[in-house]
């Protein structure tokens, strides 16, 4: 039952309260067998002591008492035997009788009592009675006691003795001393009875040792009569009888009657004090019925034994408290891994194998703790194990399950063969895509699914994988029994047994009809455009990268050409969009002609075309532009009717101009865009300034525009002089731009602008107004000519005749007196067309003059062909002619070639008279430069010319 109960607790409680439990009652029983033998030892040491002391008091006392006794006995003794003495020697005098002398002897010693009931009394060396205070006892004979014959043999001293009165029941003990008075024969004795010798002593005798007796502090001793009165005492106290302690209790008539023995009473200092134990040990001091108390208070005198208990029971608690303390470290150790064994076990009970107990303890709990974990390990091995069995079967079963599933209802056709290649088994979706039940096909050869799609070796590669890899997967074409041929992805797996031997094949295949047809009509829906079947900006972004990719690989060149038509919007809205449609088709159809079979013409929107072609590099690329610019620009055929357009173009290539699709577009696009703000019907190379220059030109040409309409271009002349007659024969028109704070821009910074923009257009026909303006009514020479500078832009604009002769003919000038200057590069350019020109110009009457001669790559054979007058040798050549021989052989030779051309020679810039002696004597017939004057206002111009031509 007790174990019951026990159980309750943990086994940390009970062993910390048996433990302390068992330490306690060890401990506190040492300390109370250690301390009580120590007490009694002491306490009865003590007792001891103090009884000692109270005894050898008592027996002090009554030995000196004795003394003191004796001593007065023998001084009663010798004084009566002087008394006795002195009768006699009365005697002998004669004064009285011996009969007289011994009355009165007798009379004397009767008269006296020793004590209270001592007297003195006489008898004869023959023990016969002289003298006693019983008159009948006088004259017996008391030889029969024991002292009486001591005392007839020594007849005087000091003797003790028991002594019986007649009637009395007891003898009492009696002392004597005795005399003896020879001339009587009378022994004098002086007796008393012992028990009075209290009145015989006097107690001053021993009050100094009592005194000087001290017991602990303030213990005492003192003495009392039999009736309590106190003899020696050192206070002044009253009788003890009656004297009653702090309780109430009387001790003083306690110790009167028991007379020997101990007490314990309660005893007040002062009146008001608190009581303290005091302890008394009396004894009587026999014969003289006195009392010897010695009195201690007790905590004094059981001072040290209250200090061992103390000192005992202290070092005992202390020695309990370490090994209470010790205790509970012990069960500690043993409870703590304990409990934590538990917690673990009943974790794992719970379910959590991963927990251990990791105890690293070598007592039973750490071995215990080894053991469970290595069995938990053990555990959850065994588990893990179980679990992936288990696992594994339901996957197999559920794989079984899955195949079987997967073999009935699968949308793709499943055929297995042998290894031989002959069909053992196929599943319902083999039957519904190919036509052929099991029946017709069980026992055969896929091979009744052949299609005349794929060659021999089609056959004999997937073979080949087959065996290599042991697997093969392909698209490829079958024929259903029906005869239909249809595309399938198949898959083909040959499968070994673990020998390594294929023993079957199995094939999967699935039908691709639909997705075949789904494929098409999305890739056309997604990357064709609808209207002209060409690749879209989709599909054209996609192959971009594409062909990009593959120049980077190669070091190869891509261009992208960028055509947009100029006045499609124009047609549409004229002609109807069904035109327009017809109109894309045509221009799609001409542009595929154009283009090699491998290269991409896409539709990138609206009307809108990009061509893009691989490995090219920028020459092709210009004749691609040009090739382009000419296919498109033949009449379109649309139901009956020629539609006319011209188109802008514009190239960008990869690597020059960028290395991603949408940059390279962006970039063609805006070479295009140039093209067509330069006047249409062209193409432009896309360069990377070209954009910077993009943001400048925004503002210029908004400038530019304003100042076209306020008319603020000036024209200033300069004078072209004859090196043989050193007049004036003509003039060079140049634009400068009057600002509004009357300052003059330089042509050179504005006139590549206006050919960017365009405006080059309007700012000639203003130039050609101007000089018309100004020479109009003038008296000049026959031969005088005003040359005006046409740009490449102005000069490839397509109604320049138009306008020039519109405008000389609305003034009163004669085309005789315009020259035009044409950049020699311009005129190279398009020779056949140049030529064309060149000819209305001539033969409206106009001359045309090469500027800049000897910069562009002339062909004798062109200039040949060119109806012009003039070369004009440029200024780079005239510069140098006096310092750089090669220069001045160029300029040699183009004064000699000239000449066979039968061509008239202007060499410009001409800055020094050294320059112009050179030019002399090549024979150079005209110079001009600011040797002979800079450009001019007209009026001062006017001046000019008059001063030197007269
Ligand atoms: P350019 O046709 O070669 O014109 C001759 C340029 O040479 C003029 O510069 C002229 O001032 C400068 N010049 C003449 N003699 C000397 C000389 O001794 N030393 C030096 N250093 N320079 C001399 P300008 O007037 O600044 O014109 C520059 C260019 O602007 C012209 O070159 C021409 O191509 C173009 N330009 C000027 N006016 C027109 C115009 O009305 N229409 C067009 N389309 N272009 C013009
Ligand atoms: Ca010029
Ligand atoms: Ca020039």
């Amino acid at each position: 039952m007790l174990t019951g109960l026990l159980r309750r607790f943990s086994i940390r409680t009970r062993l910390a309260l048996g433990l302390s439990a068992l330490l306690a009652v060890a401990v506190y029983a040492t300390a109370f067998l250690v301390s009580s033998a120590v007490s009694n030892v002491i306490a009865s040491d003590i007792h001891e002591a103090l009884r000692n002391t109270t005894r050898t008091f008592a027996t002090t006392v009554s030995s000196m008492a004795n003394a003191s006794v004796r001593n007065r006995l023998s001084a009663v003794a010798e004084k009566n035997l002087e008394i006795v003495r002195a009768i006699h020697r009365r005697e002998r005098n004669g004064e009285i009788t011996e009969a007289e002398a011994k009355k009165l002897a007798r009379d004397v010693l009767l008269s006296q009592t020793i004590g209270q009931t001592g007297y003195l009394y006489a008898i004869d060396s023959g023990g016969k009675v002289v003298v006693h205070p019983h008159k009948e006892v006088v004259g017996t004979d008391v030889t029969d006691h024991e002292f009486i014959r001591t005392l007839m043999k020594t007849r005087r001293g000091y003797l003790e003795y028991d002594w019986k009165n007649p009637g009395d029941a007891e003898s009492m003990k009696k002392v004597l001393s005795a005399t003896y008075f020879a001339p009587w024969d009378w022994i004098i004795t002086a007796s008393a009875y012992r028990h009075e010798f209290g009145d015989l002593v006097s107690p001053d005798d021993f009050r100094p040792a009592v005194n000087a007796l001290r017991l602990g502090n303030s213990g005492y001793v003192f003495v009392v009569d039999r009736n309590g009165l106190p003899l020696i005492h050192p206070r002044d106290v009253p009788s003890m009888l009656g004297l009653k302690d702090a309780k109430g209790m009387p001790f003083g008539s306690r110790i009167l009657t028991e007379r020997n023995g101990s007490i314990g009473y309660w005893w007040r200092d002062a009146p008001n004090a608190e009581p303290r134990e005091k302890f008394a040990l009396f004894k009587e001091v026999p014969a003289m019925e006195w009392i010897v108390v010695a009195t201690v208070y007790t905590d004094e005198l059981y001072k040290p034994l209250f200090q061992i208990k103390v000192l005992t029971y202290g070092i005992g608690t202390v020695t309990l408290l370490l090994m209470l303390l010790l205790g509970m470290a012990v069960s500690r150790s043993i409870t703590q891994p304990l409990s934590r064994f538990m917690d673990t076990v009943d974790r794992a009970g719970q379910g959590d194998y991963g927990v251990r107990v990791r105890d690293a303890g070598n007592d039973e709990i750490g071995r215990l703790s080894k053991h469970f974990d290595r069995f938990m390990d053990q555990l959850v091995a065994s588990i893990t194990q179980l679990e992936n069995e288990t696992e594994y079967r339901k996957y197999e079963a559920f794989q079984r399950h899955l195949f079987e599933e997967v073999f009935v209802n699968a949308l793709e056709g499943i055929c297995i063969t042998d290894a031989k290649g002959t069909i053992i088994a196929i599943n319902p979706a083999f039957t519904t895509i190919t036509g052929y039940s099991e029946e017709e096909v069980l026992g055969r050869n896929p091979s009744v699914l052949k299609s005349d799609r794929h060659p021999k070796e089609f056959y004999d590669q997937m073979w080949g994988a087959l065996s290599a890899n042991g697997h093969w997967v392909g698209e490829i074409w079958n024929r259903r029994k029906s005869g239909e041929v249809y595309p399938e992805l198949l898959s083909i797996s040959a499968i070994k047994e673990t020998d390594g031997q294929i023993r079957h094949f199995v094939s999967v295949f699935h039908d691709m009809t639909d997705e075949k047809r789904k494929e098409e009509q999305i890739y056309r829906h997604i990357y064709l455009d609808a209207l002209t079947g060409l690749p879209n900006k989709e599909l054209l972004l996609d192959r971009i990268a594409m062909a990009v990719g593959h120049a980077r690989d190669r070091g190869a060149g891509v261009g992208l050409i960028f055509i947009d038509l100029d006045n499609f919007k124009n047609i549409n809205d004229s002609m109807g969009h069904p035109v327009g449609d017809t109109l894309l088709q045509q221009a799609g159809r001409r542009l595929v002609d154009e283009v090699a079979p491998g290269q991409t013409v896409a539709r990138y929107g609206g009307d809108e075309f990009v061509l893009l072609l691989e490995n090219v590099r920028e020459t092709d690329m210009v004749s691609f532009a040009e090739k382009v610019l000419h296919a498109l620009k033949q009449p379109f055929v649309i139901s009956g009717t020629e539609v006319f357009v011209t188109t802008s173009v514009g190239l960008s290539m990869f690597p020059q101009d960028a290395d991603d699709p949408a940059t390279l577009i962006r970039n063609a696009e805006m070479a295009m865009y140039q093209a067509k703000d330069s006047g249409k019907d062209s193409y432009r190379m896309f360069a990377a300034e070209m954009n910077e220059r993009a943001l400048r030109r925004l503002e210029l040409e908004a400038n530019l525009r304003q100042s076209l309409l306020k008319r603020e271009f000036v024209v200033h002349y300069q004078p072209k002089v004859s090196l043989t007659t050193g007049r004036v024969v003509g003039a060079e028109a140049l634009v400068r731009w009057s600002l509004a704070d009357g300052s003059l821009v330089s042509p050179a910074e504005f006139i590549p602008l206006a050919e960017e923009t365009g405006l080059i257009v309007q700012l000639g026909e203003q130039v050609i107004e101007t000089v018309c303006g100004d020479i109009e009514g003038r008296d000049f020479p026959s031969d005088f000519r005003v040359s005006i500078n046409l740009s490449t832009t102005q000069f490839r604009q397509k109604d320049l005749i138009k306008s020039i002769r519109s405008i000389v003919e609305q003034s009163n000038v004669s085309p005789q007196q315009l020259e035009f200057e044409i950049t020699e590069s311009v005129l190279m350019q398009d020779i056949d067309l140049n030529t064309a020109v060149l000819e209305q110009m001539v033969e409206m009457g106009f001359s045309v003059s090469i500027d800049d001669f000897g910069t562009g790559h002339s062909s004798l054979y062109y200039l040949k062909k060119l109806p012009i007058e003039t070369l004009k040798i440029d200024r780079s050549f005239v510069r140098d002619i006096v310092t750089d021989p090669s220069d001045a052989l160029i300029v040699q030779t183009v004064v000699l070639m000239a000449g066979s051309l039968n061509l008239r020679v202007v060499a410009e810039g001409v800055e020094t008279n050294a320059q112009a002696d050179l030019l002399r004597t090549f024979g150079c017939s005209t110079v001009q430069g600011f040797l002979y004057a800079k450009p001019m206002p007209f009026l001062e111009f006017m001046a000019y010319q008059k001063a030197v031509n007269t």
